[in-house]
């Protein structure tokens, strides 16, 4: 079963890539075969012109106010798959595909699927470019923007790091704010697309406390926490997995694949020994999810 967080922007703009890739300039059908998505007519048949990811938030474009928004939140899933469209089953709120999948007759377990991407080892990979259908379930969000509301989306949002912005609005809302920087990281108006394990990872990784307030962390360190995020999530969407850790940092395995217990510094590793000091990692609640942080590396007066 997967880790229970909300999906990172890694995923989300890993999800939009494929599915681009997959269907963008194509005819698409959409159908809610449960009831469960009322608008398909909406969307049906129409060409999909483009995949948009922002923060968390994916947007397909079926032309003017016709933008399909999807939030997974926790529970939200997609499958894909390269062959025919399998038999409906489960809660599923929506389905694409293009007429490859529609005109092929339904062979039981013909089809080959790729899901959840957390619990994707890499086989049974389907290039993006084969995918001919997708089954989205449990999402938080699925409903048809028109461009008004998605343009009210993009407003409310702050920067992304994995859509090119800079640190700019980044730093400048940090810095206006007496809230943690922790809380101030899971807040998607300051930075969008990053959640609880980016929030715990950059912070270990700046050696920043997390209770520092967001005014009185000084801008070069947020404009570093913003130039580490970029690669450090564009790695997350090619590796299909999040890995923070610096070779040199792996007691057990520092050359070669990396081991799941090996990937991140402090989150979900509380009350095990920090890599870098030996000291154990702490766990608290903020921003109503758990915060992991090494009280020794991540001191709250210490300064860059
Ligand atoms: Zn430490």
């Amino acid at each position: 079963m997967a880790v229970c967080e909300v999906p990172e922007g890694n995923e989300i703009h890993r999800w939009a890539e494929r599915h681009g890739a997959a269907f963008a300039g194509k005819v698409v059908r959409v159908d809610g075969p449960q009831g469960r998505f009322v608008d398909s007519d909406v969307l049906d048949g129409r060409k999909l012109l483009k995949v948009m990811a922002v923060g968390k938030h994916l947007g397909y474009d079926f032309g003017k106010d016709r933008i399909l928004h999807v939030h997974l939140g926790l529970q939200g899933d997609f499958k894909e798959g390269s062959g025919p469209l399998p038999a409906v089953k489960g809660a599923l709120r929506l389905r694409m595909c293009n007429d490859a999948a529609v005109k092929r007759p339904i062979v039981p377990g013909e089809s080959k699927k790729h899901s959840w991407y957390s619990d994707d080892d890499g086989t049974g990979h389907i290039a993006p470019a084969q995918v001919v259908w997708v089954e989205l379930r449990g999402p938080m969000d699925c409903t048809v923007y028109t461009q008004a509301k998605w343009d009210a989306l993009l407003e409310r949002l702050g920067p992304d790091p994995l859509n090119g912005d800079g640190p700019e609005r980044f730093v400048e809302k940090v810095r206006k704010s007496k809230k943690a920087i922790a809380a101030l990281l899971m807040d998607q108006t300051v930075a969008a697309g990053v959640g609880n394990i980016y929030r715990a990872e950059l912070l270990f990784r700046a050696r920043l406390s997390p209770f520092v307030e967001g005014k009185d962390v000084p801008e070069a360190v947020l404009k570093a926490v913003w130039k580490d995020a970029i690669p450090l999530m564009k790695a997350g969407m090619v590796d299909r997995r999040i890995v923070t850790t610096l070779p040199k940092d792996r007691p057990i395995n520092p050359k070669g694949k990396v081991l799941k217990e090996e990937a991140h510094y402090v989150y979900r590793r509380h009350g095990q020994e920090c890599f870098v000091c030996g000291t154990k990692v702490m766990k608290q609640e903020m921003a109503a999810r758990n915060l992991y942080w090494c009280p020794n590396c991540q001191k709250a007066k210490q300064r860059l």
